[in-house]
């Protein structure tokens, strides 16, 4: 793949995206651009599949602490639910 920039030829890197989360990215070397290919993404998705589970009539969802940590979201956390095109949004208050 060549950088979407200068046409550079990308060299392939794993990287740490968040603590814990590597995924492939392809960096230039020129403008040292970060590129994640869509494998990356996939694999990065595939991590934070999750089963629900019932708490009496509702049913929870376990958020994975990375997830949690990119919205800032922490125990307590006020949140608003909706949705969006049949997926579940959730927005901290
Ligand atoms: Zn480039």
């Amino acid at each position: 793949m060549k950088c979407p920039i200068c046409e550079t030829p990308m060299k392939k890197e794993k990287r740490e995206l968040q603590k814990g989360i590597f995924a492939l990215v392809e960096v230039c070397p020129k403008c040292e651009d970060e590129w994640i290919d869509e494998k990356g993404y996939e694999a990065l998705y595939a991590l934070f599949t999750r089963k629900t589970f019932k708490i009496g009539g509702s049913l929870a969802i376990r958020i994975p602490k990375e997830i949690a940590d990119v919205i800032g979201l922490k125990e307590g956390s006020d949140v608003k639910l909706a949705v969006r095109e049949k997926k579940i949004v959730i927005e901290p208050t």
